[in-house]
């Protein structure tokens, strides 16, 4: 609150300030009006509140009161009876403190940045030195009688124009003014032109009175004034905020006209005398040369930059390694330079695994840090002639240009593979940080592009991460081939649904006691339009990866519900058969998802609980709290959650626990085995045991003959579904399949229960 008061009374004490010097102006007074010492009384009011109030450095007080005082000691001096010597002797003073205390400000506020623009700054004081020299010091030499005086004048102005010198640099820095800068650098600058002004009055053909060069000083004290007050002035040496468009105009223009006026005015006027010519050559001679150490700057600035744009768009700005590009550009020079040789080149393909979780639960730093580890450790793993490159986030690329075989390209994969086996050490303590590595050489005779290497070995690396992470993967022909499917398959899925390629099949479940059917699942099949039918374990994991599950999936759940409403009200099924849909996780991580299960609830007039929802236990395990809701909130609905195929994933008692689940579906690798195999027996009495404790329904997958179906009869599971019983058939196929099944008689028969 004080501070923007004291902020805004330094804006209304420059302006008090302006109008006194105004009025002083008007009046016509000398030094001694009541205005003048009105303005100098508030410029000492200020100066010294300031000081006590914001203790800003020593220095910038100790100038700003000595040179005010130095000057209206002239001031007032030169309406006494002092000599003119003691009066000129106070203004060099003045302006000899003034150069002491910016040389000493600039030093401090810009530092070793100030050398970009000092010699910018010396063109402006030069060029106007020169200007000065020609207009007033060189004929007040002529016309002066006393040298003394002259001598003190022209020092004035030297000391003046270094002000000046010193005033420019800190106005062509990149660093913005604070309100305190920028007011006391305007009381400099009007001090200045009041030093010039004086100076002018000394010339007959210039009608320049003291009132009208006190006028200056007077807004001098009033700036000076404001600056002190202002509560930036406690930091004033602190370099503001770099501006965020440098004043390069403003330079641009200034260091111009800097240049031109003198060299025009050394143009038309000649030399006076010897002197005259001396000090004309030396100046031009001075700036000469700032101008040429300019422009070295310049240009050596210019290559700097350019040097280092060419860098950092071929380099990764963490590691400092080639990136992709400088690394496509190595590649491609091996692989010309390998023609006719026996030289192989191998590019190995370096994922780190999971490093995903590293930067999520450990932070980005701790990631880069990884990083930067990771890259250390891969350039030492490699011997020296080849070069590794980071190519984005966690990918590396390192290629080998000297390799004659795969055997070699392999080995050098292992040496790579060997530099993680040490935990790296991070502020976050030792961790182990594995990779998969994908090789992929040129072979002999083969003409492959840098882009093709590299996407070999892209490609192994994902065959290296699919068999477990922590692995190398040689590139092999068909590898592509994979690829090139899935891309086919990725593509044509997207449309699969717009064009009606897909359709549901229906698996009955059934009551193994009573032989009737009390449920379907339901089963999604793709027909590719040319008869190729894509089974659902090639095309879900994809349709999950891309997220085309979600619109698929919501399909598939309306299609069953509907095709279940049409069974019952047509007798087909009894009123209480169920429907299971198989549910993957992307689909309970959609927002929308509990919303669209109760919709087609809704559109089928299908009762909840007839609904069962199928999902995995990894579910369970990945990403537990939002399936957890989701699953929560679908069973408040009266939906029931069915967990399918288990057994096969890792899911612990106490995630079953915690799960809101009424149904296990026993996997068909333990059906499979349970006639064969005691211990399957007994895992599957022990499922069996554990799905009653929980109160879930159990139903047994994949059953295949009738020693299987009689063996889970046995350990009292009711319910189950398999190609002995039926396969997934189609819609049109539903009544009749049922109408077989539920002949009790035959069941009997078939089965022998
Ligand atoms: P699932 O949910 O475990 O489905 C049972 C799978 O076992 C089905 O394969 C079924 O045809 C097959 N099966 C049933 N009885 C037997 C048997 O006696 N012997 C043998 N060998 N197999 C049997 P399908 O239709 O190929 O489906 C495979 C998987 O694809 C499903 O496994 C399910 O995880 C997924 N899936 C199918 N449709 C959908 C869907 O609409 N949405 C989602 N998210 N996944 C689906
Ligand atoms: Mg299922
Ligand atoms: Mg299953």
């Amino acid at each position: 609150m004080a501070r923007r008061a004291l902020s805004a009374s330094s804006w209304v004490i420059a302006a008090v300030g302006i109008a006194l010097a105004c009025l002083h102006g008007v009046s016509g007074g000398t030094t001694d009006s009541p205005f003048a010492l009105a303005a100098i009384s508030l410029a000492a009011v200020c100066v010294g509140g300031g000081w006590i109030i914001h203790r800003p450095p020593v220095s910038v007080t100790a100038t700003s009161m000595v040179s005010i005082i130095f000057l209206v000691a002239a001031l007032s001096a030169s309406l006494g009876s002092s000599s003119a010597s003691t009066v000129e002797s106070l203004v060099l003073a003045s302006q000899l403190v003034l150069v002491a205390g910016l040389v000493v400000f600039v030093r401090n506020r810009l530092g070793p940045r100030a050398s970009s623009v000092l010699p910018d700054g010396l063109i402006v004081g030069l060029g106007a030195w020169v200007l000065i020299w020609v207009v007033l010091v060189q004929p007040a030499i002529q016309e002066s009688t006393s040298s003394s005086i002259t001598i003190l004048r022209a020092s004035t102005l030297g000391a003046a124009m270094v002000v000046l010198f010193l005033l420019a640099t800190l106005l062509f820095s990149d660093s913005a003014p604070s309100p305190s800068v920028g007011f006391l650098g305007l009381a400099v600058f009007v001090g200045l032109t009041g030093i010039v002004l004086r100076a002018m009055s000394f010339r007959q053909d210039f009608s320049i009175t003291s009132t009208t060069y006190t006028t200056p000083f007077l807004i001098t004290c009033g700036f000076a004034a404001a600056g002190f007050l202002h509560p930036t002035v406690r930091h004033i040496y602190t370099s503001g905020t770099s501006r965020t468009s440098p004043p390069l105009m403003t330079r641009l223009v200034t260091t111009t006209v800097s240049l031109i006026v003198p060299v025009v005015l050394l143009a038309i006027t000649d030399p006076f005398d010897t002197q005259d010519r001396v000090v004309r050559t030396v100046s031009v001679s001075v700036l000469a040369i700032v101008v040429m150490v300019r422009v070295i700057q310049s240009v050596r600035a210019n290559a700097r930059t350019q040097d280092h744009l060419m860098r950092s768009a071929l380099t990764d700005s963490l590691t400092g390694l080639p990136n992709r590009i400088l690394m496509l550009e190595h590649i491609e020079a091996a692989v010309q330079q390998a023609w006719r040789t026996s030289r192989q080149p191998t590019v190995l393909f370096i994922d780190v695994d999971r490093f995903k979780n590293i930067n999520d639960s450990l932070g980005h730093s701790i990631g880069d840090n990884v990083l930067t580890l990771v890259a250390s450790r891969l350039i030492a793993a490699v011997p020296s002639h080849a070069s590794v490159a980071r190519i984005a986030g966690d990918e590396f690329v390192i290629l080998d240009a000297t390799t004659e075989s795969p055997t070699q390209s392999v080995l050098l994969a292992e040496s790579v593979l060997d530099a993680f086996r040490e935990p790296v050490n991070t502020p976050e303590g030792d961790m182990f940080v594995t990779a998969s590595i994908g090789v992929a050489y040129s072979p002999k005779g083969v003409d492959l592009s840098a882009d093709d290497l590299m996407r070999h070995a892209d490609t192994a690396m994902y065959r290296a991460k699919a068999a477990g992470r922590n692995c190398i993967a040689l590139f092999d022909d068909s590898m592509l081939e994979k690829v090139t499917k899935r891309l086919d398959v990725e593509t044509a899925l997207y449309r699969a649904l717009e064009r009606n390629e897909l359709h549901l099949v229906h698996q009955p479940i059934i009551d193994i006691d009573l032989g009737i059917v009390v449920g379907f699942e339901a089963l999604m099949r793709w027909n590719r339009g040319d008869g190729d039918i894509v089974p659902p374990t090639e095309f879900i994991p994809i349709a999950e990866e891309t997220g085309t599950i979600v619109p698929l999936g919501s399909w598939a759940l309306n299609d069953a519900l509907k095709q279940l409403r049409h069974w019952i009200d047509a007798d087909v099924v009894s009123p209480s058969t169920t429907m299971s849909v198989n549910v993957s996780p992307r689909q309970l991580h959609d927002p929308q998802f509990v919303s669209i299960v109760s919709d087609a609830l809704t559109a089928s007039g299908i009762p909840a609980e007839q609904l069962w929802l199928e999902v995995t236990e990894s579910v369970m395990i990945t990403e537990a709290t939002q399936a957890l809701s989701a699953l929560r909130r679908l069973n408040s609905l009266g939906v029931r959650i069915a967990i399918d195929d288990f057994g096969t994933g890792y899911s612990s008692l106490s995630l079953l626990q915690k799960f809101p689940i009424q149904c296990v579906k026993i996997d068909r690798a333990f059906v499979q085995d349970i006639t064969t195999d005691e211990g399957t027996r007994n895992l599957v009495r022990t499922i069996i045991a554990m799905a009653d404790s929980l109160g879930a329904d159990i139903v047994a997958e994949g059953i295949e003959n009738k020693n299987q179906l009689s063996a889970l009869a046995s350990l009292r599971c009711h319910k189950a579904q398999g190609y002995f019983i039926s396969r997934p058939i189609a819609v049109e196929d539903v009544p009749s399949v049922v109408h077989q099944l539920q002949d009790i008689d035959a069941w009997r028969a078939r089965t022998s229960l």
